[in-house]
């Protein structure tokens, strides 16, 4: 990028996301032939350092059922992961001790500042979608006399997201994404973005009456039904096992999950069925968003 705009454009990613517009026209006139050859799997995270990362949860109305919930009518609980939790689309992610979870989510991508905006600038304003995982510790996201969103979902590596940005016109309808994911080659989310309770366009515009957004800010959409947690009985990620993650006409990530010492698996959850049951039971806030 830092050649085809003479300078104007890079090297650092996040340059690129305040300027979409002029890096759309220069790549019109580009010819692939001058790109650079590179394996997807040695791109990191593409969108590296983002101001903000905000994830919605309780998006679909199926997942917020599993997770002991009415689907909310008004806006859906917002949280934020830090971006220090963000990584690329394929490698190693270590896990911590406790019961780590699977989340496929849409991530979009802001191109442009935006505050008070309705659809249609929303719309303009986005770079485009990625691919996303929203890793989440479900110990410590139920532990306590509050949930614990913001640190239980933002471990080194629990943010992976990739292999790239998708404009909205190279992308199928975002109202009509297939997403999923599966653990050493079993699906065990499979969704579509039809079912979104707040479709990702609105749910920006709604934010967005709130938060001032900035090129290259996050927003992780939600995640369909299949959680680890509400399965019967609940399991979790263990080390030596393989997440693969997609969003059909988008892209797709691949993670190796390792123990802390990168060596042997440590022990199977101890979250009990219980405790996920008892809890979201009650009206503490205890799903998986
Ligand atoms: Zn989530």
């Amino acid at each position: 990028m830092a050649t085809l705009s003479g300078g104007r454009i890079g090297p650092d990613p996040m340059d690129m996301y305040g300027a979409v517009d002029e890096l759309r026209e220069l790549l019109a006139g580009a010819d692939p032939a001058d790109g650079l050859a590179l394996a997807v799997e040695e791109l990191d995270a593409p969108v590296p350092r983002p101001a903000a990362v905000v994830a919605i949860g309780l998006n679909y109305a199926e997942h917020a059922r599993e997770s002991g919930f009415t689907p909310p009518e008004d806006l859906p609980p917002v949280f934020t992961k830090w971006p220090s939790s963000l990584t690329g689309a394929h490698g190693r992610v270590v896990l911590p001790p406790g019961s780590v979870d699977w989340e496929v989510e849409v991530v979009a991508v802001l191109g442009r500042p935006l505050h008070r905006a309705d659809e249609g600038e929303v719309a303009a304003a986005l770079a485009g979608v990625t691919v996303g995982q929203d890793l989440s510790e479900r110990e410590a996201q139920l532990r306590g006399p509050a949930p614990q969103f913001g640190l239980a979902k933002s471990h080194p590596g629990f943010a992976p997201i990739g292999p790239w940005v998708v404009t909205l016109d190279d992308a199928p309808p975002l109202d009509a994404l297939s997403l999923g994911c599966a653990v050493d080659g079993e699906v065990v989310q499979d969704g579509s973005t039809a079912n979104l309770l707040h479709p990702i366009i609105r749910a920006i515009a709604e934010l967005s009456q709130v938060l001032t957004f900035a090129p290259g800010d996050l927003v992780f959409t939600g995640t369909p039904d299949g959680v680890g947690m509400a399965a019967d009985p609940p399991r979790y990620l263990r080390a030596g096992q393989t997440l693969t993650t997609w969003v059909t006409g988008v892209g797709a990530m691949r993670h190796e999950l390792v123990g802390e010492s990168g060596g042997p698996p440590f022990a199977e959850s101890t979250l009990t069925e219980t405790l996920v049951n008892d809890s979201c039971q009650t009206e503490n806030p205890c799903a998986s968003l």
